[in-house]
Parts: C-alpha cells; structure tokens; sequence
C-alpha cells in the first residue's frame, strides 16, 4: 500500500543528552516517529498499515475499532481511513456522550462515527473481536482490534526498525500498551540486540501484555526485558514528578514526550541507565511512538510545551 508520508524515509534521530547517560558513558538515539504526520503519530500508522490493506483487498468500505476519549489509535484510524477513502466508526468505552475530548471531537469532524457503548457492552463486543476477528464476511465493515493488537498490527510494527539507519545499537526501547508495537520490535530485531519494553499498564508481569502467538518462533525471549515498575499508577496516571520530568527533558534535549506512553518511557530508561541497568559503551534506541495529542486532556499550564 503507498503510504502517504513525505517524512517517512527522512525520519530521523534525534540524540538524546542526559546526565545521567553521561556518566553511565551510554549514547542514546530517539527514533522520532512522532514526527511522522501531525494525526497518524508514532506507531499507529504501522499497526494500522496492514489492516488497511486487508479491506483493500475483501472490498470493505468502513473501518471499525475500539477505544477510548483519548485515544491516539482512533484519531489515527480516522484520519488513515479518510486519506485512504474508506468510511471510519469507532466503539467508545462509556456513555459520556456530552461533553466530547478534544480526540472524539476531531475524530468525528474527519467523519468518524462514534458508537457508545456502556462499559460491560463494550467489552463484551472487544472480546468478540479478538476471539473471531475475520469472521463477518458479509459485512463490509473491517473490525480492528483495540490498538490494533493483532497479526496485522504486529506484522506492521515489525518494519519500524526498517526506518532505523544500520546503527549497532545494543539495546532497543519502547512503551507497551497492548505490546503490538514491542512484539513487532522483538520479531524485527537483530539476535544480539536486547529489546525492553516499558509497561504503561498496572498489574501486569512476566511479557504481559505481549501474546506470545504474535512472536517468531525465532524469536529469542532471552534478549526480551519487560520494565514493569514505571507505569505512576496505571494507564494513563499521571503525577507532578512524572510532568515535571518530561518538562525537563523537553527543556534539555527539545524532545517533547506525552504523560500516557512515552514520558513513562523516557522516564524509565533513565531510572535504569542510573541502577546501572545498560552495559556501559553501549548505544541505546529509544522508539518516540507519537501520542503528543494527547497531552491536551491535561491541565492547562501542566507542561512547558
Ligand atoms: C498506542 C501507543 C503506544 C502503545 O503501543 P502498543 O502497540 O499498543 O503497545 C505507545 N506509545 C504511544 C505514543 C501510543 O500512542
């Protein structure tokens, strides 16, 4: 499928400056996928690539998913489905039909159709999916899986570290939602790089959230590290030391990070790089997988940037 991305082949490295990277003698890149396309940020596009492709091909006209009222993947899937002429709707977790986030909103206005649904409907509907995702033939709507978690999506992220000049970094880093994006890592990466994988969720342990379905056999799990401690409460907490630290890094290095996924990230690889967590010497890859949008559900004034 031709993608719409001038920035693709030019997406660059940013090097990201620290003190503490500094003194643990550790060079350390920021593959800015968020500076991709100002809608379809970060890691959507690759997650959603391949579903795209798949209604091309079964004559499907609207594409459907599951989210949110912040959520990076529907507005990103709203946008793709608009630039690639398909219709777009989305089931949105909660009745909160008044009052619309600034992501419902502009997802609506590029002519999504949002579909409310209460809590326990929602996730009945979400489990449907992932048990039968291909099932509905009849129907031409593609029904896409939360965050894209699925072979497709994973299949997507695995071409990611394509875009990453042949750099030997020994370590590749990124935040874990549904692990879609990490799977996609692991499966893409070389035998002798370490992936790590910082949880935004709370309660999860061992690859959780990763299925183990999406990985190559080949996959060596042995290199695979799953970060579990850096998540400030759960999916999508946030704290005055987890904002002041991104506004921190933004003032050092000019890198702005969001508060739900990749704050957390940045976060966390310093908190490693200081317990002596990276071999010294060793170049590290820190995946920027987007998600600035939405910083706007955060109060006013919380961030420098
Ligand atoms: C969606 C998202 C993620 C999580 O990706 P998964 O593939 O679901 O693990 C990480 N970072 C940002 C900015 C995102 O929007």
């Amino acid at each position: 499928m031709a993608h719409i991305f001038s920035a693709l082949d030019t997406i660059g490295l940013s090097h990201w400056d620290h003190v503490i990277f500094r003194k643990f003698d550790l060079q350390v890149d920021v593959l800015r996928l968020d500076q991709l396309h100002p809608v379809i940020s970060g890691n959507k596009w690759f997650k959603l690539k391949y579903y795209l492709e798949r209604a091309k091909h079964e004559e499907k006209n609207k594409l459907v998913s599951f989210g949110g009222a912040y959520s990076n993947h529907l507005i990103a899937l709203a946008e793709a489905s608009r630039l690639y002429g398909f219709s777009s709707a989305a089931y949105i977790r909660g009745e909160e039909r008044d009052n619309l986030s600034h992501t419902l909103k502009e997802a609506m206005e590029m002519g999504m159709e949002l579909r409310f649904l209460s809590r326990r409907d929602y996730d009945e509907k979400k489990k449907t999916v992932f048990a039968t995702p291909y099932e509905n033939h009849e129907s031409r709507e593609l029904l896409i899986p939360e965050g894209g978690a699925g072979r497709e999506g994973v299949k997507g992220a695995t071409e990611i570290l394509s875009l990453v000049p042949a750099i030997p970094h020994a370590y590749i880093c990124c935040a874990v939602g549904t692990g879609t994006t990490l799977a996609g890592l692991i499966n893409g990466a070389g035998p002798k790089q370490k992936v790590i994988g910082v949880s935004v969720l709370k309660g999860t342990s061992g690859i959780e959230p990763v299925q183990r379905s999406w990985l190559l056999n080949s996959a060596p799990l042995e290199n695979v590290f799953m970060i579990h401690e850096d998540h400030f409460g759960g999916y999508a907490k946030t704290s005055r030391i987890l904002l002041d630290f991104m506004n921190r890094i933004f003032s050092e290095s000019g890198i702005p990070t969001d508060f739900v996924y990749t704050g957390k990230l940045f976060y966390s690889i310093v908190r490693l790089a200081s317990e002596n967590f990276f071999q010294a010497g060793s170049r590290i890859l820190v995946l920027h997988s987007g998600g600035l949008q939405g910083n706007r559900s955060l109060a006013p004034g919380s961030l420098v940037y």
